[in-house]
């Protein structure tokens, strides 16, 4: 009789390990899918816009439409372009954090002064669409963290928050310390998100009503890179938000270097 009995305790074992190999194959596959998901959205991402400038550049060399014509579909053709250069900006960044190939590097931040030369930035935006921007700014106020990225998710949210807001609309950032950590609130008054978005707002590529956003020239990309880079150091992120009341975000940080 060649019946192996295997002692109790590795048979458990087996057991454990021949669960953990079906988990790791689940999440394999569903990587795999993930992945070429991702990649199929990239392709239609970039041909969309590649579509239009062959498209008006055809007719330009073809046609030889009237002046104001021609202006009409260079200024298409410009638009395009540009919204290539964002996406391929924003997938290189992507790239870079999901290779883990970028650093963060952090330092000391005064967040009095980092956050009136932020409100100098967006100075420009605001008025454009005549909004009030209110930055309750804290005095005597620091944090450890990478001040370039801090600065890109920052800015990152505060466009969302004016692009998605009507005219004369009013955008608010405010920052404060609870007893281990620094909070970042970013709230406006706009559109704000269905319910039924909520959960897929920081997916890759997601929007909200896709062809309207086309009009606003996002890439879909921003909210991702912001909740990696939130990630990065070791903070989080979480949003609140109800239609036609407005959105807000806030970011934590643990702030537990000296
Ligand atoms: P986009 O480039 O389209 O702005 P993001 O990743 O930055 O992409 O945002 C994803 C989607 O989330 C946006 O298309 C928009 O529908 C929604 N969104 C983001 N921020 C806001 C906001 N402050 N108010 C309303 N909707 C927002």
């Amino acid at each position: 009789n060649f019946a192996v009995t295997l002692p109790q305790k590795s048979a458990d074992e087996l057991g454990e390990l021949a669960t953990s190999i079906e988990t790791l194959a689940t999440d394999l596959n569903y990587l795999k899918r993930e992945r070429n998901e991702f990649l199929a959205s990239i392709s239609h991402e970039l041909r969309t816009p590649l579509t239009y400038i062959k498209g008006y550049a055809d007719i330009l060399l073809k046609q030889n439409p009237p002046t104001d014509e021609r202006e009409k579909y260079l200024a298409i053709i410009v638009t395009e372009i540009n919204r290539l250069n964002l996406l391929i900006q924003d997938l290189f960044e992507l790239a870079k954090i999901d290779k883990n190939s970028f650093v963060i590097k952090k330092e000391k931040i005064d967040l009095s002064i980092f956050l009136k030369r932020l409100e100098r930035k967006l100075t420009p935006a605001i008025n454009e669409k005549n909004m009030i921007f209110n930055v309750h700014n804290p005095s005597s106020l620091n944090l450890h963290a990478d001040p370039i990225r801090l600065e890109q998710i920052l800015l990152n949210l505060l466009d969302n928050a004016i692009k998605y807001s009507k005219t004369g609309g009013l955008v608010e950032l405010k920052v404060w310390k609870e007893k281990k950590t620094i909070h970042f609130l970013i709230r406006d008054n706009g559109k704000g998100v269905p319910e039924k978005d909520i959960p897929y707002i920081f997916n890759r590529f997601y929007r909200v009503e896709k062809s309207r956003k086309r009009s606003l020239g996002g890439t879909g990309l921003g909210l991702s890179i912001v909740q990696e880079l939130v990630h990065a150091h070791g903070a989080e992120i979480t949003l609140k938000s109800q239609e036609q009341i407005g959105t807000e975000f806030e970011i934590i940080f643990k702030e537990n270097e000296k």
